[in-house]
C-alpha cells in the first residue's frame, strides 16, 4: 500500500473556448446574429486579442454568465477520500469517481499528509495502522467470500477504508464554476490537498484560456484584499478593515 502523489491532466476542453465565450457576449449586445460572425472569429479576422480584450472588459463589469459555455475536463489521481468530499461540495460540476463497491481495495494506496510525513514517530503509527486497515479489508473480504457475498464482499469490506485512502475521479466544470472554485480552494484557508490540486488545475486552465485565467486565484488576487475574518486572514493582502481604514487616511 505505497504512498501516492497528485496527478492532474487536463482530458478536454471545448474546442474555440476565446471565441465562443466572445461570440456567447457579443450576442448580447449585437443586433445582428452572432452565427453570422462566427466563422471571421475562428479565421482570426476578428483579432484574438481584441475578443480577449472584449472578454476581460465585459467581464470586469460582473457580467459572467457567457464564460458558462467553454468547460474543462480533468483526470485526478493521487487525492485522498477526504479531499475528494471536499470536491463533490462544489454542485456546478459532473464527477465520475472510482467506485470502492466494484474495484477492490485489497491493494489500497493512501495519502500522507506531508505534516506527519515529516514527524518520524508520526509517520510510523500512520503507515502501521494504513497497514492494519489493509489487513483488516482483506480479512473481511474473504470472510465475506467464504459465507457467499461474492460479488458484493468489496462493498461490505470497504467500511473499514480510511478517509486516507486514494480516489481517483474526473471533473468537468465550465469556466464560471472554476473561477469559483479556485477562488475557495487557491486561498490558504483551503487544506493543503484540495489546494493543491485547486493549483493544478489553475496552471492547466491559464496555459489553455489566458483571456479568463491569467488573473484567476483565491478572492483576494481580484479583490485586492482579504475577505476572511481577521482570524483565517493569511497576510499576504490587508483584510476588509485593513483596507478600508486605509482609504480613510
Ligand atoms: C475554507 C472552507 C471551509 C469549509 N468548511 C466547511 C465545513 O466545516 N462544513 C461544511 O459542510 N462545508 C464546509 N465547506 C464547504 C462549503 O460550505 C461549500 O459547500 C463548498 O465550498 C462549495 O461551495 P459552493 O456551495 O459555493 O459551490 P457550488 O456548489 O459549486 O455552488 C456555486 C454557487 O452556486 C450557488 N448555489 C449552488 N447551489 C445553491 C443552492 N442550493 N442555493 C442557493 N445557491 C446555490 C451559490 O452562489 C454557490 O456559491 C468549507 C469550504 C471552504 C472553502
Amino acid at each position: 500500500m505505497p504512498v501516492k502523489p497528485l496527478k492532474v491532466e487536463l482530458l478536454a476542453s471545448t474546442p474555440d473556448a476565446l471565441a465562443l465565450i466572445y461570440a456567447a457576449f457579443r450576442q448580447c449586445y449585437h443586433a445582428g446574429f452572432v452565427a453570422d460572425m462566427w466563422p471571421r472569429l475562428l479565421s482570426g479576422e476578428v483579432d484574438r486579442e481584441a475578443q480577449a480584450d472584449f472578454v476581460r472588459k465585459v467581464l470586469e463589469s460582473g457580467h459572467d454568465s457567457p464564460i458558462e459555455h467553454a468547460s474543462f475536463t480533468f483526470a485526478v489521481e493521487g487525492i485522498s477520500r477526504a479531499c475528494s468530499h471536499q470536491i463533490v461540495r462544489h454542485r456546478l460540476a459532473s464527477y465520475s469517481q472510482q467506485s470502492q463497491r466494484y474495484v477492490d481495495g485489497s491493494d489500497m494506496d493512501f495519502i500522507l499528509p506531508p505534516a506527519i510525513a515529516k514527524i518520524p514517530e508520526a509517520r510510523a503509527r500512520f503507515e502501521a495502522f494504513m497497514d492494519e486497515v489493509g489487513n483488516a479489508y482483506r480479512d473481511l473480504k474473504s470472510i465475506l467470500d467464504a459465507h457467499g457475498r461474492k460479488e458484493k464482499s468489496k462493498e461490505d469490506a470497504r467500511f473499514v477504508l480510511p478517509q486516507a485512502a486514494e480516489t481517483k475521479i474526473v471533473i468537468t466544470m465550465n469556466c464560471r464554476a472554476l473561477l469559483h472554485f479556485f477562488h475557495l480552494r487557491c486561498c490558504l484557508r483551503a487544506q493543503w490537498e484540495i489546494r493543491a490540486l485547486a493549483e493544478a488545475m489553475l496552471a492547466l486552465c491559464k496555459a489553455e484560456l489566458p483571456a479568463i485565467f491569467a488573473t484567476a486565484g483565491a478572492k483576494c488576487e481580484s479583490l485586492g484584499f482579504c475577505p476572511e475574518s481577521p482570524r483565517f486572514a493569511c497576510g499576504k493582502y490587508p483584510t476588509r478593515a485593513e483596507q478600508n481604514s486605509k482609504a480613510l487616511d
